[in-house]
């Protein structure tokens, strides 16, 4: 860790409690929170850490190096991308263990999260290395707090597959769960997705369009599903930018919806047995999967 101020004391960002220790701290990785759009969106305590890492591990050294110049920070960058990131990783451990601090940060947003991070991570821990993530930014939360979703449950996906018979395997697997779900989502995929979306998790569903989240032309719009195609395609603006994705969880009958046969047969043994044993028999006579019987059965319960 670099020192700064007399050795012990601390800057005046750690007086105040923003900061990283000093000596002590030696040998640690920082898993850092960037902005996703503007500069202005980075706590005082990640740029505290910044400042002090004997090394900032970026995705992008000249994203990462216009940041840090944005704030009067001048650090020693070394890259770390999705390429590099199983070799970079030992050696980057390496470097902790004998005492360095290493702060690791993404383009945008949260390390790891649909970015790379998560095996540097992983071979720290492994190795003993303490790790602390510096929260901040992410497109998927700060998407979610604007929805205006009455969702008490959300699914984090990130990026769908790219080819359409796997985005459609993908898709039915999330299909008659009852959480919101969050995309990320590249715009010149946007249109198609958003269709994907519609055709198979069905077009009644609320979506809400969440555009450049913090920059200039941020924009979130929301509307039926099967109505996003078009309201894309009204405005070639409006397939610009970076996209999070959220559409509303499957409704309540969907996911409940046993056949009735199954129905019927759980409703007669619930009324006799305890229900543990009344979803196993079911399960047995009608070959209705467990899981959505054990969920109906706590239903009928109550
Ligand atoms: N690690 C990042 C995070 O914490 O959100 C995500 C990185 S991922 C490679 C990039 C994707 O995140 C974009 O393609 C887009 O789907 C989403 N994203 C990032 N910044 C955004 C923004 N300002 N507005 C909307 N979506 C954004």
């Amino acid at each position: 860790m670099k020192q700064h101020g007399k050795s012990g004391q601390g800057t005046q960002a750690e007086q105040r409690g923003h900061g990283v220790q000093t000596s002590e701290d030696a040998g640690k990785l920082y898993v850092v929170a960037t902005p996703i759009g503007n500069l202005g969106d980075i706590s005082a305590r990640a740029l505290a850490v910044l400042a002090q890492a004997d090394l900032v591990a970026a995705e992008d050294t000249r994203t990462t190096g216009h940041l840090l110049a944005h704030h009067g920070i001048a650090a020693k960058l070394i890259a770390l991308h999705e390429h590099n990131e199983m070799q970079r990783a030992a050696e980057l451990v390496a470097r902790i263990k004998a005492g360095k601090t290493i702060a690791l940060v993404s383009d945008a947003g949260t390390p790891g999260i649909s970015d790379p991070g998560a095996l540097l991570v992983a071979r720290a821990r492994q190795a003993g290395v303490t790790v602390c993530p510096i929260p901040g930014a992410n497109a998927a939360v700060a998407a979610m707090s604007a929805a205006g979703l009455s969702a008490p449950h959300f699914l984090f996906y990130g990026f769908l597959p790219v080819k359409s018979a796997a985005r459609r395997a993908a898709l039915e697997a999330l299909r008659e769960l009852p959480y919101a779900l969050v995309f990320y989502e590249a715009p010149h995929r946007v249109t198609e997705c958003v269709d994907a979306l519609a055709a198979i998790l069905g077009g009644e569903r609320e979506i809400v369009i969440a555009r450049e989240l913090t920059k200039l032309f941020e924009a979130i719009h929301s509307c039926r599903l099967d109505q996003a195609g078009a309201w894309l395609a009204a405005d070639a603006n409006r397939q610009r930018g970076e996209f999070v994705l959220i559409v509303s969880g499957a409704p309540a009958e969907a996911s409940a919806g046993l056949p009735d046969e199954a129905e019927r047969v759980l409703r007669l043994l619930l009324a006799e047995l305890p229900l543990k044993q009344s979803v196993a028999l079911c399960a047995a006579i009608t070959g209705a999967r467990k899981n959505e019987l054990y969920a109906r059965a706590l239903e009928l319960r109550d």
